[in-house]
């Protein structure tokens, strides 16, 4: 039974393994392990997995790690994990009983503040152990800052520093900007997902109107070179004004390609950048001329019928 430290001690590729939590971490173990054979089955409490990502990218990774032969158990919680000689049983509380070679832990991260006798500071911590902090990084204390995990949500390596490095500038009277909106999220799995922006589901619920623009990468040169025929971008655009709400990626390098869509929508950029701009042939780039043609064809049929 290990957790996301222990896993990368362990001497051979299991034959079977159980992950107890399907977040990101999680997630990407689950991926990597089915990659190596392993037969995996993930149990997460929730009904859905990644409900911060893309429905859509999300169903693509499912099916994806469902041909891996990963088993998903949704709405299912483990109740105890028995260790037995041979393998480890996990008997979920609606009865099911899982065997597995491994059991992975990945059910959230805890912040580290027991031992630091925080109430001494004038501090408190959660639940969880997390530290309540202001936009500009100040706890409840003048002159104590806390980014990080140790602050919650997103909890990434990424937005960590730049948290640190504000909350430097803050704490040194030196003027800073603030945090951009536009915090990219990067999971790892095989194969990636990485966004920016917004999601269908939240445009939805904010009743923002928007269109759709894939571009997949199987009808991309560099896709057919590289042998990725799942990969997907996809573009949200605003049909009033053609600025993007939101880009998605699933597939071969889809942490690095987010950030051109990421550096369109942080110039205020529209999607007529994207039409007219030349990419590199062959790139998996070319999926943000293909994404934006797409999208601006949609809209462009919706405004002939519209007039
Ligand atoms: C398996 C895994 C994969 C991840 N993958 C990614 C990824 O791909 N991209 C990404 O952006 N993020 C990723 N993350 C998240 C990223 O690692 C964290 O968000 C980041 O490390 C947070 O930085 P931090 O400084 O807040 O905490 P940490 O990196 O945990 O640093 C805290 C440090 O404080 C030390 N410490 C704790 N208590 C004390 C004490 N009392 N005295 C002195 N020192 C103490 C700890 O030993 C530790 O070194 C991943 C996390 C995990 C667990």
């Amino acid at each position: 039974m290990v957790d996301s430290d222990g896993v990368i001690n362990l001497q051979a590729v299991p034959r079977s393994m159980v992950v107890v939590g399907a977040g990101v971490i999680g997630m990407e173990y689950a991926s990597l392990f089915a990659a190596l054979g392993t037969k995996v089955t993930v149990v997460e409490r929730r009904p859905r997995m990644l409900d911060f990502c893309d429905e859509e990218i999300v169903e693509s990774l499912k099916y994806h790690l469902r041909d891996l032969s990963v088993t998903f158990r949704f709405g299912e919680e483990v109740a105890a994990v028995e260790k037995h000689r041979s393998a480890a049983l996990c008997v979920l509380r609606s009865g099911k009983k899982i065997a597995a070679d491994t059991v992975m832990y990945s059910a959230g991260r805890q912040g580290q503040t027991d031992d630091l006798a925080l109430e001494a500071a004038g501090l408190t911590a959660d639940h969880r152990g997390r530290i309540t902090v202001d936009a500009d990084y100040r706890t409840t204390v003048e002159n104590i800052y806390a980014v990080g995990d140790v602050i919650g949500f997103p909890a990434l390596a990424s937005t960590s520093m730049e948290q640190g490095r504000l909350a430097a500038q803050h704490a040194c009277g030196e003027p800073a900007r603030g945090m951009s909106d536009l915090q990219p999220i990067g999971i790892y799995t095989i194969p990636e997902i990485s966004f920016v922006g917004k999601t269908e589901e939240e445009l939805t619920d904010a009743s923002v109107p928007f269109e759709v623009g894939i571009a997949r990468y199987r009808e991309l040169a560099r896709g057919q070179i590289v042998g990725d025929s799942y990969g997907m971008l996809k573009l949200l655009v605003s049909p009033e004004d053609g600025r993007l709400l939101g880009v998605h990626v699933f597939g071969t390098g889809a942490t690095e390609i987010v950030h051109i869509g990421q550096a369109v929508m942080g110039c205020g950029g529209t999607v007529d950048y994207l039409l007219d701009a030349v990419f590199n042939y062959p790139t998996l780039a070319e999926a943000y001329k293909v994404a934006a043609l797409d999208a601006a064809n949609k809209i462009r049929n919706i405004t002939r019928i519209d007039t």
